[in-house]
């Protein structure tokens, strides 16, 4: 009796929560992926492009040159100063999600360089009570701001939120304004934002920063809305066009510039970095319209070069 000898030198079969996943179903097309073919392609799936949801550091690693990120700001953490408590307490939903993603608030600020450019990133994760924003999140917001100015570099911010964080009252909903104001300053000083929206960007986000961007880059299939399709039904009485709220309408419609597919993504801003970058002619002289400045410009829209030959 083989199995008595294996229990009795201490052998337990493995559990299936062990065992690592090898293939996911594919909620796109229904077809059995697998998963390091998924992983090796941005977690887009290779037979129908469906987005998988990433995690924040996945689009740091994404976007930017893996020796050049430096985080920056993550010791800030969020206070319950209304002491709110619904289903549970706010104090016990943070401290839980701490614990599940090791991060102090629902958005992490990095520096870094994107194809040898330095930019500032800031990446929301979804896994953080719902990627809502709060106190902390507007706060990093800004202060991701204050270190582009300084660093006279670009501003990246990828979108992944349900919106404000109710559970902090009046001061979530603030945080739209102080985002958005700071987003001034930053263009007044003439330095560009691109916002990337992913699924989904919904509520106060989308209602502030999200929509902000010099130019708004969504991915394919993305949530992207203020209010829930379903009270926006009941509110108007009336069915709702097919694709509502999702990126393509959205194109459609004007509220975004792009779709870009998250492969293609990091190439994608690289070129709009380099179409709207004031790195060689400042955006002054730009504005001044000197010659100098215009001959600059006229380079700089030829297409940018295959970095793959370099
Ligand atoms: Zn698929």
């Amino acid at each position: 009796m083989v199995w008595f000898k294996r229990k009795s030198q201490g052998l337990v079969p493995q559990k299936k929560k062990d065992m690592p996943e090898l293939w996911v179903k594919c909620p796109g097309c229904g077809e059995i992926v697998y998963k390091r073919e998924l992983e090796r392609n941005s977690n887009v799936c290779t037979n129908c492009g469906h987005h998988f949801r990433i995690k924040a550091d996945g689009y740091v690693n994404l976007l930017l040159e893996p020796d050049s990120v430096q985080e920056f700001n993550e010791e800030i953490a969020p206070k319950d100063f209304l002491k709110f408590k619904a289903k549970k307490r706010y104090s016990e939903q943070i401290k839980a999600a701490i614990k599940k993603t090791g991060q102090k608030d629902a958005l992490i600020s990095v520096t870094g360089t994107l194809a040898g450019r330095e930019v500032v990133l800031c990446v929301m994760n979804f896994e953080y009570i719902g990627g809502s924003m709060g106190s902390v999140v507007g706060e990093k917001i800004a202060l991701a701001a204050d270190v582009a100015m300084e660093k006279k570099c670009p501003l990246l911010i990828v979108s992944m939120s349900g919106g404000a964080r109710m559970m902090e009252g009046a001061v979530s909903l603030m945080q739209m304004a102080k985002t958005s104001a700071k987003l001034a300053q930053l263009s007044d000083a003439g330095l560009p934002y691109i916002s990337i929206l992913t699924d989904p960007t919904t509520g106060g986000v989308s209602a502030s920063y999200a929509m902000l961007g010099d130019v708004n880059i969504a991915e394919p299939g993305a949530l992207i809305g203020f209010a829930g399709a379903r009270v926006i039904k009941q509110t108007i009485g009336e069915d709702l066009p097919e694709g509502f709220q999702r990126a393509e309408f959205l194109l459609e419609h004007g509220f975004l510039d792009l779709i870009c597919p998250r492969p293609e993504m990091k190439e994608q801003i690289n070129r709009i970095l380099d179409f709207m970058c004031a790195d060689s002619p400042s955006s002054k002289e730009l504005k001044n319209g000197s010659v100098e400045a215009n001959k600059l410009t006229e380079a700089k829209i030829s297409p940018p070069v295959d970095t793959d030959k370099n």
